[in-house]
């Protein structure tokens, strides 16, 4: 898809194996089948991963907790539709004593993963030929007569740590290589796209001269508590899972499930089954993943003054606000006689959002220093079906907004007086920049 926009040279099968931040830009070595050659660039991404080469280059730290397990990741193709079908899910676990570790359905028929975990003090994941790990999901399954047809053997370290700096000089990092934390949310790549999208608009809008190097300072400033945030809820469910009897910091469990005593027995499985609702956060945590914002210091945004949303709970109750540093809130609207979410409004572009009686807002940023804009009037351009538009964006009729390329909610004005151009002001100081009149 990326090929097909024209927007990247995309290169499989490549290999960075030198990168140099020089005083205007990167030099990189990149090697494939056996040739190496030299590109340059304005910037470079690291994002090669949780080992990340680049990362080691840059001699940035990670921080965090010390590894928290050690796991095996087979991926293999077996039809389970006969022990799936009736209970359909993404995530199985699986515990008796000849194995324990979750299935993850890759396309909920024959594609799989089975994790587990193995002790690093004695084995390697060398240790763990095909025929083993078959062996080990035959166990897992119950059943000796299912066709397993291994594809892949993998170790993995199951961390809690982020990059003590998202950005040295000219390189950044992102995914992975900035943070790396259990898969118990299922975050660990959205938060990395997350990064990406963060991070694209702003070299974008620098690169193109209508934003100042120094809004990418606000990639770093704006990401990392997002990763360190999801770092602390991914440990928390990770840990809350031991109650089930699953997880690195569960003891006794398969001892007390297997135990001659059926009372014994039985009182475990009672109790894994009370502790199954206590695993709700882990799996419906909207807010974890949508009410992330952007209102630190240095964060490519203008505070209005007002404060976050209160929460019950921080994982899991979301609140659309359009409060500067947030996402901007879905809504159903009618746009040329279609129906969209607000969402869709969001583009390459600075999207500004003007309550009903405040179109001569627009007159300040119409073509100012060739920064990208659209606008959108409520009530004209834009009809809610089924919301107050001006409640929801928490602006009056003379109200505007300013949303970045990443849909977060960049500044605000309620119900600014007269009709002063401050909406400029605002998005100089989003963009880091200043811009000359006319
Ligand atoms: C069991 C498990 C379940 C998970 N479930 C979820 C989930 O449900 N939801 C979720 O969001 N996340 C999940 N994750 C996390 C997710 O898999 C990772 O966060 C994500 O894959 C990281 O993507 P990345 O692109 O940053 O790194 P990677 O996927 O590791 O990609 C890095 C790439 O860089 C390349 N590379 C490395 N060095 C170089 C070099 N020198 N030159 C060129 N290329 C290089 C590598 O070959 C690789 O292709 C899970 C992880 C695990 C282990």
């Amino acid at each position: 898809a990326v090929r097909g926009r024209g927007l990247a040279d995309v290169r499989h099968g490549t290999k960075v194996t030198s990168l140099v931040d020089c005083l205007d830009g990167v030099r990189a070595t990149i090697e494939s089948g056996g040739r190496s050659q030299t590109v340059t660039a304005d910037y470079a991404i690291g994002a090669d991963g949780a080992t990340s080469w680049v990362r080691g280059q840059l001699g940035i730290r990670m921080n965090g907790m010390p590894p928290l397990a050690q796991q095996i990741n087979v991926y293999f193709h077996a039809d389970l539709s006969e022990l799936t079908e009736h209970r359909p899910a993404v995530l199985y676990w699986t515990i008796n004593s000849a194995a324990r570790g979750v299935f993850i359905a890759m396309d909920g028929r024959r594609r799989w993963t089975f994790n587990f975990e193995y002790n690093p003090a004695v084995e390697t994941p060398a240790d763990y030929p095909p025929e083993r790990c078959r062996g080990i999901i035959a166990a897992a399954l119950g059943r000796s007569d299912i066709d397993i047809e291994i594809q892949r053997v993998g170790g993995w370290t199951m961390c809690a740590e982020t990059a003590t700096a998202y950005r040295q000089g000219h390189v950044f990092l992102a995914g992975d290589a900035a943070h790396r934390f259990p898969p118990t949310g299922g975050i660990g790549m959205n938060t990395g796209l997350a990064d990406a999208d963060n991070l694209a608009w702003k070299l974008a809008a620098v690169i193109n001269g209508w934003a100042g190097p120094t809004l990418l300072d606000s990639y770093h400033a704006e990401r990392r508590p997002v990763a360190q945030s999801n770092t602390q809820y991914s440990v928390a469910n990770a840990l809350k899972m031991a109650s089930t009897g699953i997880g690195p910091t569960a003891t006794g469990v398969v001892e007390r499930l297997e135990s001659i005593d059926p009372d014994v027995a039985a009182a475990q499985r009672a109790a894994m089954a009370d502790s199954i609702e206590q695993q709700r956060p882990h799996f419906g945590a909207l807010n974890q993943d949508l009410g992330y914002r952007y209102d630190r210091p240095g964060a490519a945004v203008v505070p209005d003054g007002t404060d976050p949303p209160v929460l019950r709970d921080a994982a899991t109750d979301f609140v659309a606000t359009a409060r500067p540093g947030s996402r901007l809130p879905h809504a159903w609207v009618v746009r040329d006689g279609a129906l969209v979410s607000m969402l869709d409004l969001v583009g390459p572009h600075v999207l500004i959002i003007t309550g009903r009686d405040g179109a001569h807002h627009l007159r300040c940023v119409t073509g100012v220093a060739e920064v990208p804009t659209s606008h959108v009037v409520l009530g004209a351009d834009i009809v809610a079906t089924d919301t107050d538009l001006h409640d929801l964006l928490g602006i009056g009729p003379n109200g505007w907004l300013i949303v970045r390329p990443d849909g977060h909610v960049a500044a605000r004005s309620a119900s600014p007086d007269g009709d002063g151009c401050a909406i400029l002001t605002a998005l100089a100081k989003v963009l880091s920049v200043t811009f000359t009149p006319a």
